[in-house]
Parts: structure tokens; sequence; C-alpha cells
């Protein structure tokens, strides 16, 4: 008797032509990648800045690569991809770093590349579909006197969607908290997995919490309305220190102070400011030094006296005109492109990503760099829960140097048992234990809007 085909091999299994002029007839040759190193490089995402999924996913890809056009034509590809039964994978601008947007299993990756209009700007909010660029949120918001809240410091590539989906928060974040704190995200616009894909407007903070930061499992987004926040004429500031701890202590000051306006609060231990190649060559990283990077509507003459307070000094400032116009945008640096720059300067640099018991972090910083001395480079970044300052709280974006897969393994656990909450970027699978996910909530959506489980498999190991 012949057994059923098992799960890999039915994900696994070739496209047909038959297939592949289904949709051609959808979207058009011109917006498909069927083959190449195009198909290849679009199919990857920042998975590399793990050493570890570096040697898992190097060899994955798509099968073909569709960038559909409209809404309609989205839903269209997806309903004869679940007819015919292949594996779905969502992709922003892949730019996400634990190979979210990577296809483990082939298949259809669907770019929202093409979807980016933005459908209803007000000064509160943005409408926009899944593949409008940040940036060009930011920008557009900026005309009529308002801004993102948050973004990532991606703003300049990543996609509405995309950051919805596998992102969670940056600069603004101090104040606003990240994609799942309420109120950041007004309405969601969905269209489900099956053969007869259904088109779902998500408005309830609860209903949306199934889809924000849903590492593209649950459902396909196709419109995403953001929340926007007045405009501030934001100033650029670099500050330097003697300690480190002389840095946290005014980071900590900026980051609270409810009377100064903050948008990013980033603290760097010496020597990564010596990455930052631009901000060396701008004179604003002395040797030695560590550093605090500030986004404040202050004027220079207070930063330097708060500054001063703390045994510090302003080394470089810079007003930002128009966002991401001027040479140097401190948010280029800081959240996750630091651990890029110090990727930059030498590839055995990797990274964790750390939530510190506000009141004994210290301590805990401590007691890692005696452990593991120069393998550990600390970067802060000041987040919040969305109440403005007074609930900004520190979490940790560290710089580690890799030597093996256990060592870093043994770094993660050590955070842990020393009290540093880890949330490893080291794992595709998202519902184990290291990666502290919340996935429950968004298995139960799964299986009513992706019923044949063909959505971004490879992921979940409850599930596949
Ligand atoms: C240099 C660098 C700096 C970064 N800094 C930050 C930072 O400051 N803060 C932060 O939160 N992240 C950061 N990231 C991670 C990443 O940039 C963000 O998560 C980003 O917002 C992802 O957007 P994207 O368009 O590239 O999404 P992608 O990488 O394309 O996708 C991300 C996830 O969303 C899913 N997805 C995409 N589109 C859809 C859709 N239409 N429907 C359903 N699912 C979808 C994908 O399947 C994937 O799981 C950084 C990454 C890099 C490389």
């Amino acid at each position: 008797m012949t057994q059923p085909p098992n799960r890999q091999t039915q994900l696994n299994k070739p496209l047909s032509a038959e297939f592949l002029n289904r949709l051609t007839n959808i979207v058009g040759e011109e917006n498909m990648i069927i083959s190449g190193s195009r198909l290849k490089r679009n199919s990857q995402d920042a998975y590399w800045y793990s050493p570890v999924l570096k040697k898992q996913l190097a060899d994955k890809s798509a099968d073909v690569i569709v960038e559909p056009q409209t809404q309609q034509q989205l839903i269209d590809v997806i309903s004869v991809t679940v007819d015919e039964r292949f594996p779905i994978v969502p992709r922003g601008a892949g730019t996400g770093n634990y190979g979210q947007s990577i296809p483990i299993y082939g298949g259809v990756l669907i770019s929202t590349k093409k979807l980016n209009q933005i459908v209803e700007l007000t000064p509160d909010c943005a409408k926009v579909e899944a593949g409008v660029i940040l940036l060009d949120i930011e920008t557009e918001a900026r005309k009529i006197g308002a801004e993102l809240r948050f973004f990532p410091s991606t703003l300049p590539t990543s996609t509405a969607a995309g950051f919805l989906a596998g992102g969670s928060a940056g600069p603004g974040s101090m104040n606003w908290g990240n994609v799942w704190t309420p109120g950041n995200i007004l309405e969601v616009k969905i269209v489900t997995i099956e053969a007869d894909p259904q088109t779902i407007i998500l408005t309830d903070p609860t209903d949306m919490q199934t889809v924000i930061h849903n590492c593209g499992l649950t459902a396909m987004i196709t419109e995403v309305t953001y929340a926007l926040a007045p405009h501030q004429p934001w100033q650029q500031y670099v500050l330097a220190f003697d300690s480190f701890e002389s840095a946290l202590d005014a980071g900590e000051r900026f980051a609270k102070d409810g009377q100064l306006p903050t948008r990013l609060v980033s603290i760097f231990d010496w020597p990564l400011p010596l990455f930052f190649k631009q901000l060396v060559k701008a004179g604003a990283c002395p040797d030695g030094k560590p550093l605090v990077f500030l986004l404040t509507t202050a004027k220079v003459e207070e930063i330097q006296k708060l500054a001063a307070a703390e045994g510090g000094e302003v080394t470089w400032h810079n007003r930002i005109a128009n966002v991401h116009k001027s040479n140097l945008e401190l948010t280029d640096f800081a959240w996750n492109h630091t651990t890029l720059w110090a990727m930059k300067a030498d590839p055995a640099w990797t990274y964790l990503q750390d939530t510190f018991d506000p009141e004994n972090y210290r301590a805990h910083l401590r007691l890692r760099k005696a452990k593991y001395g120069d393998d550990v480079i600390d970067h802060v970044e000041f987040t919040g829960a969305g109440g403005g300052p007074c609930t900004a709280y520190p979490a940790g974006l560290t710089i580690v140097r890799y030597r093996s897969d256990e060592q870093l393994q043994e770094m993660i656990d050590y955070g842990e048992s020393i009290g540093i909450m880890q949330y490893s970027p080291h794992t595709t699978v998202l519902d184990e234990p290291n990666t502290r996910w919340e996935y429950k909530h968004l298995l139960e959506a799964k299986k009513v809007w992706d019923p044949h489980n063909l959505l971004n498999p490879g992921h979940l190991q409850n599930n596949d």
C-alpha cells in the first residue's frame, strides 16, 4: 500500500510548469523571479547577523518569487498557491535578523515591494500598503507636521508590514513602546491563506495581536495603519564620558527626565565607538571614551551643561533638518545598526538581545563583563512601555565575540543565570524557550487563517 507523503516531502515538492503558468497569468513574467542569483539574493534576509543561522540557512531559497502589483493580484497568487499546496513566505525588505522571511522549505515567496501605496495620511495616522518603506511614511508625515512614533534603525529600507510582523522597537520607543503596545497600530488588513482567501480588517487591539510580531506565520498583511505623533524639531548629540558607568548615569538621567523631550538614548562602551567610522572621522569619538547618543529637542547649551554635570562633553551636534537627508544620522549607528558596524569591523562579532532588571542591571553587566572580558562590549538602548519617559527602561543589544555555537549558548545561559533575560537571535525556531516569543495566541489564529499550514513553515517545532 502506498503511504501518504510526509509533511516534509509535501513541502519540498518541486513546482510544476503548469503552476508557474498560473502565477504568470496573474502577475506577468516581469513580476516573477524564477532562477539565478536574484532568486537566491531576494530569498535571504539579515540572518547572517547570527553565525549559527549563517551555517543553517545559507543554502535556502524560494522556488519562485512573485511581486504582485495590486492587492487583488496578491489574493489570486495566494489562491492558486494554496490550491496546489505549496509553502508561502511573505517578505518585505528582508532586513529581519532571524531568517524569518527565508523560505526554509522553498515554495513561493511573496514580495510586497510593489504594494507601496500610502492609502491615507492625516496628522494622527498613516494607512499604508504592506510594502511601503517606513522612511516614505516619515517623509510624507513631516510635510503635515507629524512623524512616526518610533521606527527600526532600518527606517530607510524596511517595510510597513515587515516591521509590524518582524520588528519590535527602535528610536522613539522610549516614549511610545513597541509594535505590540496598544494604540500604536490602529488597523491591520489581512488576507487568509485559503484557496478562497478572505480579507479581514482587524481593529480590536486584542485581535491585532494575532498579526503583530507574528513573524509572517498567521496571515498575509496587506495594509497597516500606524498611529503618528506630532513632529518635534529633534537635534542630534554625541556625548563622551570617561567611564561606562558615567555614560550610564547620564543616559539614564536623559531617558527618564520628563522635562527633556527625547527620542533616542543609546549608550556604547569603548571600543564600540571605534567601529562608527564616519563618526570617528567627524571627531565625535575621542579615544577610549564610552559614548551616549541623544536625540532631543533641547538646545546645545543645555545638553553641554547636563553632560558636564556627569563629567562628560558634547563631541558632535547636528540638527536633523530633513530626516535622512543629512550626511550623518545617529539612528544609522544605534539599535541593531550598532551590530552591523561591529561586524563590518570584525566579522567575529555578533550580538545578544538582553532585557534587564532595571534595578540591578548595572551589577549584572559588571558580572558578565568580569566573566567574559573583551569578548563582551556593552550596548544599551533605552526603550519603554508606551507611557512616555516615566516608563523608559534599559535593554541590551550586546556585542559579543563568537567563538563557537556552544560558547555562545553558554553566554546566553550565563546571562539568564545572573538575571539578564535573553531573547536569543540565534535560532529560527520561534516556539522554544530561548526566544521567549509569545506564540500560543498566534498558533490559534494560524489554525483558522492558515488551515493547510502552508504559511512560512519551518519556524514552529510544535506545528511543523
Ligand atoms: C542593520 C539592521 C538594523 C535593525 N534594527 C532594528 C531595530 O532598530 N528595531 C527592530 O525592531 N528591528 C531591527 N532590525 C530588524 C528588521 O530591520 C526589522 O524587523 C524590520 O522592520 C523588518 O522589516 P522588513 O520589511 O525588512 O521585513 P522582512 O525582513 O522582509 O520580514 C520580517 C518578517 O515579517 C514577515 N512579513 C513581511 N511582510 C509581511 C506581510 N505583508 N504579511 C505578513 N508577514 C510579513 C516576514 O515573513 C518575516 O517573518 C534590524 C535589522 C538590521 C539588518
